[in-house]
Formats: C-alpha cells, sequence, structure tokens
C-alpha cells in the first residue's frame, strides 16, 4: 500500500487538463463526505511525467501500476490508466481529492498515515456505494489509523 505524494513536480506544458466540469460529481461527492467545498477547485492533469515520479499504487494490482498522484494543490491521472466513469478509476480520484481536501481544510493530521486512513476510507466508501469491492482491505486499512 503505497501513495508517495512528497516529490515536487511542476505540471508541464506536455500534461493535459481536465475540465473541472468532467469530475463535477466527484468533486461533489467529496465535499458532501467532507463537509468542505473545494475551493478553488483543485487543477487536474493528465500526465504520465507526473505520474511517473508522484506514483500512488492501486492495492488491487501488483503494486506498480501507476494511476494517480497529488501534490501541492495539483491531481495527476495517468493517461493510459484514466477512464472518465469508470468506478474504479474515479476512486483513484475521489482518493487523490480527498488529498487535495485535506490540504485546504482546517483539519490537522497525526502523520502521513492518517492522511492515508482518510482519502482510502472515503475512497472505499466510494466504491461500495457503487457496489465495487474495496480498494484497501479493512486490515490494511486499520493499520493506517495509526501513527508509527
Ligand atoms: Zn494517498
Amino acid at each position: 500500500m503505497f501513495c508517495l505524494c512528497a516529490l515536487a513536480t511542476p505540471a508541464r506544458a506536455a500534461d493535459i487538463p481536465v475540465p473541472i466540469s468532467q469530475i463535477r460529481p466527484l468533486v461533489e461527492w467529496v465535499e458532501t463526505r467532507m463537509n468542505l467545498m473545494l475551493l478553488p477547485r483543485p487543477a487536474i492533469y493528465i500526465s504520465d511525467t507526473a505520474i511517473q515520479r508522484l506514483a500512488s499504487f492501486d492495492a488491487d494490482s501488483d503494486g506498480t501500476r501507476k494511476i494517480g498522484a497529488y501534490h501541492s494543490g495539483m491531481i495527476y491521472i495517468s493517461s493510459d490508466y484514466w477512464q472518465p466513469g469508470n468506478i474504479a478509476d474515479d476512486s483513484v480520484i475521489i482518493h487523490e481529492l480527498v488529498h487535495y481536501a485535506q490540504d485546504i481544510g482546517y483539519d490537522t493530521y497525526a502523520c502521513a498515515n492518517a492522511r492515508e486512513y482518510e482519502a482510502y476510507n472515503l475512497q472505499n466508501a466510494y466504491l461500495a456505494q457503487h457496489g465495487e469491492r474495496p480498494i484497501i482491505d479493512a486490515d490494511d486499512l486499520a493499520a493506517l489509523a495509526h501513527c508509527p
């Protein structure tokens, strides 16, 4: 279980911006669940170069498929992966939107695990709401609930 969100990666000219209108239902879902308006709206890019450096991994895969990443107000999605409307793909955006909400919100987090716990918990909730299996199982999620 990884979500590496620590390396600075500014948007590049080759990155393709995703119009916020394309993910509005996802933004609104996170706003409702976190009781927080996501304002200003996050910047979202299709960017494989950023993904290569800011990698989060699909817990259901072999651990190497790079899907999405978040850093400093910007969300990056892999062009190979994201199919808008695909529940599993959209759940990755949910996860990254939670990280954005964490950055603009007032809550404080004791450690990186606490941020990941919240993000994976809401990602699981989004998947469950749509009848899909969790991205992370209960034991791994519980492990994230505690700071090292
Ligand atoms: Zn994460």
